[in-house]
Parts: structure tokens; sequence; C-alpha cells
């Protein structure tokens, strides 16, 4: 094998049409421009060798196209080679070829040997055998995202016997699908990989005869007599007597160059959950916010140093937490700095390209890891036109919240809603989604529990 890609390397004018699709492959494979995924294997067992994998998809790094597919990919945990062929002629005349003499992008090549020219993400999904439809419309409990709060909720309510339907627009498992190492979930005493526990709870889920659908957007949530209607982006409404919301949300990225290759491998989001894997190393914190200023400090019980870097000229945290801050010997504090270019070697990052947004000179930043603090979005663009009340950042706002304020919903005028109920009667939220959520596993997965028992209390009411 390794003869013959040596071959090619110095043959690059060697007539394609001779060559097999294999060959090809492993041409395409030894070039620079190739970006692994580790298998599913290799993350269940936490190794962090990364092998080819059985699907590579030819694009190039404009085509927007090749983006959705690369972030379906992704979402759905699948593992893939991405071949850019405007720096791969071979790979480009491969595509040609593939597609009787015209060059479209993206060209989707799977382990069988098949191919896909510019799919939808439907047709990728029924190529990869996800489960994106289902007969029944109509059933009591259907749950919206398939994250932790959302598979805990029903396993529950299945399990008592009431259809459940959950609808998961990428893989089964969420956020914590993407934790390398889950560390502070109770049962769990030497932590598990976060693809691993996301397989378990989908498992769990499936046991006690969930319906779940998948590759599906929920777009829009509304209410029809004594029903509550989903719709979903490809086109179909299902029906229930109550929803949960359980869509999650996601931290704000930097956008900057290599941050999503190495979010979970040194690019962390939460000091809680992976500090205690930086004991008496040097990372970094970016944000300049109460959060950014609060996790710092958070960080030092674990950290040797933390560099915070802030992009303007002082923090926004309340004075107190600044004061603390900038007392902490273990802390540095860089204003008027942004981060250019996450930086790493075998897969994970270990420098950050820095730049002072002032002088516009650049340096590096050793690090090994980095924790971004810059803010949060809720999935809840889908209830923009819904009755489903939202804080001023997003969230879902639920239970006696609702009614504090002294601007009661009118669905509430003769009973107070309960706990995790939203405006709307009926259909409850529970984990990252909701306002004043926790954002860790463990709770997530509380809510649902608890979502799940106050569902079946509501179900006999109606
Ligand atoms: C990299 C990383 C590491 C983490 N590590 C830890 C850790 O070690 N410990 C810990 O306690 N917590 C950790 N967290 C946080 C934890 O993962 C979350 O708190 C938890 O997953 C929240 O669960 P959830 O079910 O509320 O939402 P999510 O996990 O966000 O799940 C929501 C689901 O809804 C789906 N969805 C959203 N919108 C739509 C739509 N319109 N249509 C259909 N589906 C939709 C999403 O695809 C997703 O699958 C980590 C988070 C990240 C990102």
């Amino acid at each position: 094998m390794m003869k013959m890609s040596s071959q090619l390397h110095h043959a690059p004018s060697a007539p394609l049409c001779h060559l097999s699709y294999s060959q090809v492959q492993i041409r395409a494979y030894n070039k620079v421009n190739k970006e692994c995924y580790p298998t599913l294997k290799n993350r269940l067992t936490g190794a962090t060798i990364v092998s080819q994998p059985s699907i590579t998809l030819y694009g190039a790094h404009w085509c927007p196209d090749c983006r959705r597919s690369k972030q379906f990919l992704g979402e759905h945990q699948i593992p893939y080679e991405w071949v850019d062929i405007e720096q791969d002629a071979v790979a480009e005349q491969f595509v040609i070829e593939k597609n009787d003499g015209k060059r479209i992008i993206p060209t989707i090549v799977f382990g069988d040997g098949s191919h896909l020219t510019e799919p939808s993400n439907a047709e990728l999904a029924a190529k990869l055998g996800l489960k994106t439809s289902i007969e029944r419309r109509h059933f009591p409990f259907v749950v919206l995202g398939g994250g932790p709060a959302g598979l805990t909720a029903a396993l529950y309510t299945a399990r008592e016997g009431i259809d459940t339907l959950v609808i998961e627009r990428a893989a089964f498992g969420g956020q914590a699908a993407g934790a390398e190492k889950i560390d502070n979930l109770p049962g769990f005493p030497d932590g598990v990989a976060g693809i691993d526990f996301s397989n378990r709870l989908r498992q769990q889920a499936e046991r006690f005869g969930v319906a779940l659908l998948q590759a599906q957007d929920i777009v829009r949530v509304h209410g029809h007599d004594n029903y509550r209607c989903v719709d979903t982006a490809g086109g179909d409404e299902f029906s229930a007597q109550a929803i949960l919301i359980a869509t999650g949300s996601r931290y704000k990225r930097l956008g900057a160059p290599g941050e999503e290759k190495y979010v979970g491998a040194g690019i962390h989001f939460c000091a809680t959950c992976d500090g205690p894997f930086y004991k008496g190393k040097e990372i970094a914190v970016v944000g300049g916010g109460n959060s950014a200023a609060e996790e710092s400090l958070l960080l030092t019980k674990f950290a040797g140093k933390v560099t915070i870097l802030v992009r303007g000229d002082s923090f926004k945290a309340s004075q107190v937490i600044q004061d603390n801050v900038l007392r902490d010997p273990k802390i540095e504090v860089r204003f008027n700095t942004e981060v250019q270019e996450f930086l790493g070697a075998k897969a994970k990052l270990n420098r950050l390209r820095l730049v002072n947004n002032q002088t516009g000179a650049s340096d590096e930043l050793p690090v090994e890891g980095a924790f971004l603090f810059v803010g949060q979005d809720p999935n809840t663009g889908f209830l923009r036109q819904s009755p489903i009340r939202l804080d001023r950042w997003g969230f879902i706002v639920t239970g006696h919240d609702l009614v504090h304020d002294g601007d009661r919903p009118p669905d509430y005028e003769r009973r107070e809603p309960v706990a995790l109920e939203t405006s709307m009667p009926g259909v409850f939220a529970a984990g990252d989604v909701r306002a004043g959520s926790t954002k860790q596993v463990a709770s997530a997965a509380g809510e649902g529990a608890t979502a799940a028992l106050l569902v079946r209390e509501y179900l006999k009411r109606v």
C-alpha cells in the first residue's frame, strides 16, 4: 500500500482513468489537505488514534454546499475524510470522472464505491440509513431534541407506557456527545466519553420503545384546539397532547481558524466540567464578562497559570470579581487581545496565535487548554412565531417565573403553571434551553426526568 501511494505521489500526471477507485482514495488520503475525524470505535474507547474513514467528501473551501455536507456529517458524528480538490489535481480529475466529465462538488464517495453528487441533507440521511420519516403523526407526548434532557424524559414516559416520539436534527446525545470525557456524571467513577454516554442514552430509549426521528429540523411549535403541534423543515406536522422542548443551546464560538477542530480536544466551555483535567497546566480563558472572570477564578484551583484574553480594554465583569481576578497571582490579563488562530499537533490544541487589536502586533501563546466564555445561544429560533415566552437572551421561561413579574400569561388565569411548564399550557421545557438551567449533563437529565413526571400528571387531566 505504501509503495503504491508513494509511486502515485511521484507520478501526478499518470492518467487518472487508469487508476482504480482505491488507488485514487490512497492518493488523496496522502495529501496534506485532508481532515480526518475519529472513528466511532476510537471515540468509544477514548483512544486518540485516527483511522481512515470510509466516506470521502470532495469539495472546495469556498463551496457552501460542501460546508453544509461537512456540517451534516459532523453533527451526526459520522467520520469522513475531506479532500479539497483545488489543492489536489488527482482528486479533481477523480471528481470529474465520477460526474461524467463535470466538475461538481460536493461529491461524496462511500465505502461501497457508490457516490452522491450535491446531495440534499435528506438524500445524505437516507443514504446513511438514518431514520428520517415515520408514518404515525400523533403521539401523546413529543419531545423536541435528543440530548440528555430529551432522551431522559422520553425513556421515563415510554417506560410507563406513554407512546413517545423524539425529533432530533443531528446525532442523538446533544452537546454531551461532543465532550471528550465527562468526568462529573454520577455513576461513572472513571468518567465516560461523551459519545459513549450518548450511545447508551439512545440505546436505553430504544429499549423502552421510544420512537426516534433523526435529521429533522423543527421549525415551528403551535397549538390547535387541545393539541400541541410541531412542524419540521421536511414539511411534516406532528400533533401531541403534551410537548417537551429540550433543544439545548450552543456555546458561542469565536469563528477563528482551527476552532472547530479542537473543540473537546483542548477547547472547552465549562470550567466545572473540564477544569480538573488541567492540574498544574497553563491555560487561557477568552472573554471579559462575569462568567469569564468567575470561571477563571475557579480554574486557578486547578491550573498552574491562567491567561485571560479580553477583546476590549477593560472587563465587563462586576467590580468585586474584577478585583479578585486582578489580585490573583495565578492570573495574567491581556486586554485588547483576540485569538487569531487555534494551533495544535496530533489533534490536540497546544498554542494560540494572538493579535493586539490596537497595535496589530501578533504573537503565540503556548497553552494546554483554552476555555471560551463568550456567551451561549439557545436553540429557540423556531419559537419566534409562537406564544412561548422567552427571556431577553432567548431562553424559555418556565414555571413560577412566568407569573413572578406580574405579566401573567393569559392561559394561566385559572391555574398556576407547574414547574418546567411554558407559557403555553401542555408545553414543557427542560435542560440547557430553559432560562435559569445550570448547563450540566446531570442537571439536564434530572430536568428531563422531572418533566416526564409532570407530563404524566398533565396527561391524566387532558
Ligand atoms: C464540548 C462540550 C463539553 C461538555 N462537557 C461537559 C461535562 O464534562 N460535564 C457536564 O456536566 N456538561 C458538559 N457539557 C454541557 C452538557 O453537554 C450540556 O449541559 C447538556 O448536553 C445539555 O443537555 P440538553 O439535553 O439540555 O441539550 P443539548 O445537549 O444541547 O441537546 C439538545 C438537542 O436538541 C437538538 N436540536 C436543537 N435544535 C433543534 C431543532 N430545531 N430541531 C431538532 N433538534 C434540535 C440538538 O441537535 C441537540 O441534539 C459540555 C458541553 C460541550 C459543548
